[in-house]
């Protein structure tokens, strides 16, 4: 079956926001698609002297409200198409953070699994020497996403610095020695969690009284499992790439986190005691009070929305839930607490970063959370406002709220 487009698909969720804040057709033109996207070779020499030629992609959405923001990820599945979509998503969640920023993402087209450490740097430097011209510490600022971290944003900050003088500013999610954050690290999983709580406080729910699954552990899972169980919410499933494990009563999350930290899987654990081995595609319709997915695209569908049996679904991946599946789980009432929300602690804590980086001032971590919680509580408030003065789905009011700040912003600046 060919790969359905994700372009498409967001703007499908865009067209029913706009919708509801009848925008014009002009304006729909210019925000459903992207202002500049840069396609790339990238080739690497790999260490045994063979050299591979991946293509690499930089794609720049909306700039009305800032410089650009968004990640760079290295995915099999991260072409044009699939960066365009996280380009624009990224447009409407730094709007609907009320961010000075606009959206971007950017990606090479490459499994970076069986990749050595030299081999990651010298694609990382080539694909930032290719796409340097287009970045800038006031122009496009990148970050990590999928399968990059801040060892990446180091050789890709390098890589920038030589050509244009320091900047610790060109990136974000840097290590803490080169200028990163104390907090940016656990910011976009802490903040899925924040965000979940509020839903939660809204609907009367009490956090602490639920059970968990996530899909993936890495970065932004293995925080969201972190959270919630300091929370004392229970996390009975989780995930990564090489399955999943399960256990009703509960796991021990500090030490899945010390397993993949050491660069093991969550499935080193599927033999301890009331431990089972479950499949990721099983995980998603275990019988949980909430799921969240946090690793890729669209593993929600058509297919599968009518057996997912969480009545709450938390958005921590970008994109994870089909149109079509957006739907089915409406339709049963299942509460879908969009991604452009849920996941927005990574690009704000990311702003928190870069304000540092530009005055030259690091704050203490406590500060950090701090003000991430505040920010998260105010969107979060926002969107609940407009969900139930519209009527309309969290999605539909965070897309709402974020594409009507966009369009005044082009129209202020006489875009159009
Ligand atoms: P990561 O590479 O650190 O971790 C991804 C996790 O998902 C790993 O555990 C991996 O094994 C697992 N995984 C990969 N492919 C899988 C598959 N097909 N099925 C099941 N599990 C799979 O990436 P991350 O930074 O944690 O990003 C996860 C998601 O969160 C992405 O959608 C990303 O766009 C989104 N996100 C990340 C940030 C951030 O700050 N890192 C911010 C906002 C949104």
């Amino acid at each position: 079956m060919a790969k359905s487009s994700s372009i498409d698909a967001v703007n499908q969720y865009f067209a029913e926001a706009a919708r509801v804040i009848d925008l014009d057709d002009d304006m729909f033109g210019v925000l459903t698609t992207s202002y500049r996207e840069l396609s790339v070779q990238v080739p690497v020499r790999l260490d045994d002297g063979e050299l591979i030629v991946a293509r690499g992609y930089r794609v720049q959405h909306n700039g009305a409200r800032g410089p650009y923001k968004g990640g760079v990820r290295f995915h099999p599945a991260a072409d044009l198409d699939e960066v365009r979509a996280l380009a624009s998503l990224m447009t409407w969640k730094t709007a609907l953070m009320d961010l000075p920023f606009g959206g971007a993402k950017g990606g090479i087209e490459v499994d970076p699994a069986g990749l050595s450490a030299d081999e990651l740097q010298r694609m990382t430097r080539r694909f930032a020497q290719s796409i340097h011209h287009v970045l800038g510490v006031y122009r496009d600022i990148p970050a990590p996403d999928l399968n990059t971290n801040a060892q990446v944003m180091a050789w890709m900050m390098d890589a920038y610095s030589s050509v244009h003088g320091y900047s610790p500013a060109i990136v974000t999610g840097k290590p803490l020695d080169l200028g990163g954050a104390p907090g940016r690290d656990s910011a976009t999983g802490r903040g899925v969690v924040y965000v979940l709580d509020a839903c939660c406080e809204h609907r009367g729910i009490d956090l602490a009284s639920q059970r968990v699954a996530i899909q993936g552990f890495g970065q932004v899972g293995n925080w969201v499992a972190r959270e919630l169980a300091d929370r004392g919410a229970t996390v009975v499933a989780v995930s990564d790439l090489k399955g999943g494990i399960v256990r009703p009563a509960g796991l021990d999350v500090a030490s899945l986190v010390a397993t993949v930290r050491a660069g093991g899987s969550v499935v080193d654990h599927a033999d301890d005691a009331g431990v089972e081995a479950v499949s990721n595609e099983e995980l998603l319709e275990l019988d949980v009070d909430v799921l969240v997915p946090a690793a890729v695209e669209e593993v929600i569908t058509e297919d599968n929305a009518d057996r997912v049996r969480a009545p709450i679904v938390v958005e921590a991946a970008n994109h994870p839930t089909t149109p079509g599946a957006d739907k089915i789980l409406g339709d049963r009432n299942v509460l879908v607490i969009p991604d452009i929300l849920a996941n927005a602690g990574g690009v704000t804590g990311s702003y928190f970063e870069w304000t540092q980086n530009i005055q030259q001032f690091t704050w203490k971590e406590e500060r950090f959370l701090t003000e991430l919680a505040d920010r998260l509580a105010k969107a979060c408030r926002d969107t609940q406002a407009f969900a139930d003065e519209r009527d309309v789905t969290l999605r539909q009011a965070a897309f709402a709220i974020g594409i009507k700040r966009v369009s005044d912003a082009c129209r202020l600046r006489g875009y159009i």
